[in-house]
This record gives structure tokens, sequence and C-alpha cells, in this order.
């Protein structure tokens, strides 16, 4: 039996999944890093080899391909040699907002790059750094721990590298990113789970790997979500209830609109459409402790509709399904009854979560058809069934939720998207 190890490098820490031909998980592993951490290439590094050291020895020498998933846009810029020249940027740094204007002579007018968080403003703003002219390779996290696995630099997938401005339609990169002129090697860009080469010989033998074991190209944390929650059809969607609400909807058609933050990831023939609310747990969190929301939640009715007419936010502004940067949140009224606080909250996030879906649809996506929810939301039954009353279609947890699991997946070659493989 070959096994596959999928590695999720997400936001409080890295996760690994060991999973067997049949999908069955035989092995966990976590790495938690202080969110304060000032020397990442350090920690992520130590982090890599403290997931392959806890893996069970006797599975280590059964496992036949590695895949990694990063955050989407966490970047850095390597020497000749593979070794970071400067402190990576990661997903949420914003200091790209200064190369904006430049980009915007060069990008075409409301591309997914124009946002001061993308890969590509984030590496114009590199080009000012002290040490640029030692920089050879532009990499993304995954990219980057993938060569510490294979040794091969200048590899990508085109998940990634959708915010660096690849066109993933035409797989190739555009003309106007050629015009940039950036003085270093983009990364070649291969399709999710594409094999890129054996585990390096000395770290299977450290650890007990096989020799032929494969590493192959990754993904991002937020796409591995979805592919963990087992949507495979067109119409069929993945909620994240976490600190924000956030919306994929697997569509035969592709949508871009940057008004509402709506951009599609390519997933073999298909696109993964989204968009991200501002609105979610963050909000529940500032309210209510989990224990409270697990009580609260058992007393709510969840068939009896809130009049409790809410826009929950922490501080103004949303960008999908309500394009307006200076919406204010709406908390008012609050009922002397923190159940009926709660039961109107999550009643309003149902209902902006239905009219995102509707703004997809709207949009040219398929009809929804079914819902898998993940995020620390995925547990509350009470809101689920709220949802459901809105969003009118089957609203189910995924079966599984972990990131890592489907890299796992990627990893075994088991993605199969409408029937097709990925690959
Ligand atoms: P993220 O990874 O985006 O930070 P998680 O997926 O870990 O978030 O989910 C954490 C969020 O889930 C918190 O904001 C919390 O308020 C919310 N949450 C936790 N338990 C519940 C619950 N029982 N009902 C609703 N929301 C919950």
């Amino acid at each position: 039996m070959t096994l596959s190890l999928g590695i999720d490098f997400g936001t409080s820490g890295a996760r690994g999944v060991v999973i067997d031909e049949e999908g069955r998980v035989l092995s966990e592993m976590r790495h938690y890093w202080l969110v304060e951490t000032i020397n990442w290439v350090k920690c992520w590094r130590e982090a890599l080899w403290s997931l392959l050291g806890q893996i069970p020895e006797a599975l280590r020498g059964e496992i036949g391909a590695i895949a990694i998933n990063g955050t989407s846009s966490t970047i850095l810029l390597t020497d000749g040699a593979g070794e970071p020249i400067d402190a990576p940027l990661l997903y949420n740094d914003g200091r790209g907002a200064t190369a904006l204007e430049r980009l915007s002579w060069f990008a075409p007018a409301n591309h997914t790059v124009l946002s001061a968080t993308s890969s590509l403003a984030k590496l114009l703003w590199m080009q000012a750094l002290p040490d640029f002219t030692k920089a050879r390779y532009l990499l993304h996290q995954a990219d980057w721990l993938g060569f510490l696995l294979h040794g091969k630099l200048g590899i990508s997938d085109y998940h990634n590298a959708l915010k660096l401005g690849y066109d993933v339609e035409k797989l190739q990169y555009p003309e106007w990113l050629e015009q940039l002129e950036i003085p270093l090697q983009l990364p070649q860009v291969l399709t999710p789970g594409t094999a890129i080469g054996e585990l390096l010989p000395r770290i299977a033998a450290d650890f007990g790997f096989k020799g032929d074991c494969l590493v192959v190209a990754g993904t991002t944390d937020s796409i591995a979500a979805f592919l963990a929650s087992g949507a495979k059809f067109p119409g069929e969607a993945v909620t994240s209830l976490g600190s924000t609400l956030v919306l994929k909807l697997l569509s035969r058609q592709r949508i871009e609109d940057a008004r509402y933050g709506i951009y599609s990831h390519r997933l073999g023939d298909l696109w993964l459409t989204g968009g991200a609310s501002n609105t979610g747990g963050a909000v529940l969190k500032h309210f209510f402790s989990n224990v409270e929301l697990v009580r609260l939640s058992a007393e709510i009715n969840p068939t009896q509709p809130s009049e409790l007419d809410y826009y929950p936010l922490l501080k103004p502004g949303d960008r999908f399904p309500i394009n307006d940067p200076q919406l204010l949140p709406r908390l008012e009224p609050r009922p002397d009854q923190n159940k009926e606080f709660l039961h109107g909250l999550l009643e309003s996030m149902a209902r902006i979560e239905t009219r995102g879906y509707e703004l997809l649809q709207n949009l040219g996506a398929d009809s929804l058809t079914h819902i898998y929810t993940a995020g620390g939301g995925a547990t509350n039954s009470t809101w689920t069934a709220i949802r459901q009353r809105y969003l009118k279609v089957p609203v189910v947890s995924s079966i599984h939720r972990e990131a890592a699991y489907g890299t796992a997946l990627l990893a075994m070659g088991k993605v199969q998207i409408y029937g097709v493989a990925l690959l």
C-alpha cells in the first residue's frame, strides 16, 4: 500500500496528514508557532523537520508522494543556492501598496494583482531592498518548502502563481508582466500535483523515507481546504466559517470582478469562484467565548426566524457581497437576552452568505446545488439549520476539514474534478 503525505503551512502553524490509498487518515502531525515570530525562514524550516520527525517510523518508508500547501501570496527571494536573501513577505503584508501605481501602468484594469497584498505588488516593493541584486529566484512559501525537500529551484503551481499575475487560462506569463522586466527568474508554473522530483537522498536517509518518494507541485491553503471537503461538481460550494466568511463555488464559468474582490482559481477544467466578507467568527468571538457559543446556540430555535437585521462587522467596510469601504457595522438594537442577540447575529450572517452566493450566480457562476462547511462555525448545528433555511440547498459539514488532507489527496493524484483527474 502506497501512502501520501500532505503538509499544510497555515496562518498559526503547520500540520501534516498521512493517508492511505482509500483516503483513510493514518497519522496527523502538528507544529504551532508564535504569531510574533520574527525569523520566519528559520521557523518554517524547523516546522517542516518537526512534522517529518513526528510521522511514525513504520509509515515513513511507505510514503510514495508528498505535497505542500502554503498561505496564498506569501513570498520570498532567494539567491542561486535557494538561501533567502531577506525576510519573506507574509500573505497579509500590505507594503506592496506603494507599488500599485506603477503596477497599474502595466496590469489590465481590475486585475487581481492590483491589490496591496498580491504577490506581484510585493515583488515590486522588494525591488527596493538593498540586497535585491543578490536575488535570483522569486518563490512562494510552498515552492520554497518544496525546494527544501526536492532541491529544485524556480518551480511553482498555478494556484500559488495566480496572484503573481500568471495567466492560468493560457498557462503562460502575460506580455504585460514581461514588460515589467523584473530582473530575476519567475517560477516555472506546473499543474498542482505534478511530480517535481524525488526527495533529496540526504533527507530520505535521515528520516527513513523511500529513495523514490516523489515531491509534487503544491497549492494554497484555502484551495487545499476546498479539496479536502470532497466538493467536485459544478454548483458545489464550500463556505468557510472561520474568522471571516469565505465562499467558494465550483463553476464552469470563470468570474472576475475586482469591485467585489471576486476572482477565480483554475481547478482542472473548472473554475473555483469566490469572495470573502469581513463578517464571520471574529465578530462572534468579540461578544462570546466558544463555550458560550455552544451553550447559547443550543437554546436557539433555528426554525423560528429572528427579526433582528444586523450587518455584523468589527470595523466599517466590506467588499463582498456589498462593496462599500465605508459600510457601517449594524449591531443594533441589542436585545437584553444574549441568546436573542446571538440568534440575530447567526441569522444575519446567513443572509449575507445567501446574498454572496446569489451574487456569484448573478455574475455567471453555476447554480448552487450543495454547500459543504468548513471552519470553527461548521460544528454549530443551530447555525447550519438557520443557514439551510435561507440557502435552500443541502448544507453539510465537510467530511475532512483539514487543508493538509486536501494536500495529501493532491499528493496521491486522487483529485478528480467533474470526473476528470487534475493532471
Ligand atoms: P480561522 O482559522 O479563520 O482563524 P477557525 O476556522 O479556527 O478560524 O474558526 C474560529 C472562529 O470560529 C472563531 O472566530 C469563533 O468565534 C468561531 N466559532 C468557534 N466555535 C463556534 C461555534 N460553536 N459556533 C459558531 N462559531 C464558532
